[in-house]
């Protein structure tokens, strides 16, 4: 089952870019595993996904250590400052940057365990009560605050648009990503990337990939739907 799902969430992709007109080589697909069993993982590892997205911080360190080496873990949940260290030489990427505060923790433990941190700067690009993420106007200060960190590298925005049934209404929010992205990678600031745009979930991947997606993480339609009681 995961299979198939797998196949269809690429192929949707491949749709997408196609009628936007850009090459599916840009866009990677991270699969949020989050609440999911080890096996699960391996089933999607077995099609050949290697990028996993976890929204937690004690599911990563239990789940890490027992599956493959080669998979990259990405870091797409609310990070608190005293867990950074359980993870910091563990993830690939964490999406999740929401202060300054979180990226000078980043740096230390990146100085305690001698490595390299990719980030992205958080968006609450539809300004919700209930999400975390900068201000899309506060986010060209925090990257040039961040950019002074030598151990922490941003590599674009991430953003969770709002929760909605048809993503369609949620394209005016990833045309506002990508616009910020761009008016801030032109802006040339030193250790500041923008190539990565990492938004579009199961409900609007599609939609997010056509205005511009580098990464979209996919959960639900990959694994089914989550039970978070167990
Ligand atoms: C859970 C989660 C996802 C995946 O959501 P689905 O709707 O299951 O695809 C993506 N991004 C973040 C930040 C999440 O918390």
């Amino acid at each position: 089952m995961i299979k198939d799902n797998l196949e269809e969430v690429e192929e949707n992709i491949r749709k997408a870019c196609e009628k936007a007109g850009r090459d599916p080589k840009e866009v990677t697909l991270v699969a949020v595993s989050k609440t999911k069993p080890v096996s699960d993982v391996e089933e999607a590892y077995a099609c050949g996904m290697r990028d996993f997205g976890e929204n937690w911080v004690q599911e990563l360190t239990e789940k890490i250590p027992v599956l493959p080496e080669d998979i990259r873990w990405h870091m797409i949940g609310h990070l608190q400052r005293n867990k950074v260290k359980y993870i910091i030489d563990k993830v690939a990427m964490i999406h999740s940057v929401d202060s300054f505060r979180l990226a000078e923790e980043i740096q230390k433990q990146a100085e305690k365990k001698d490595v390299q941190m990719d980030i992205l700067l958080e968006v609450n690009i539809a300004q919700e009560e209930s999400k975390f993420g900068f201000k899309a106007e506060e986010v060209e200060a925090a990257a040039r605050e961040i950019s002074a960190l030598d151990r922490v590298h941003i590599k674009g925005l991430m953003t969770s648009a709002p929760f909605v049934e048809d993503g369609e209404e949620n394209r005016k929010y990833f045309k506002a990503m990508r616009e910020l992205a761009v008016d801030i990678s032109q802006k040339k600031i030193n250790n500041v990337d923008m190539s990565v745009l990492s938004m579009g979930m199961t409900a609007d991947y599609i939609t997010a990939v056509e205005e511009g997606a580098t990464m979209v993480r996919v959960g639900t339609a990959i694994f089914g739907k989550r039970n978070y009681n167990k």
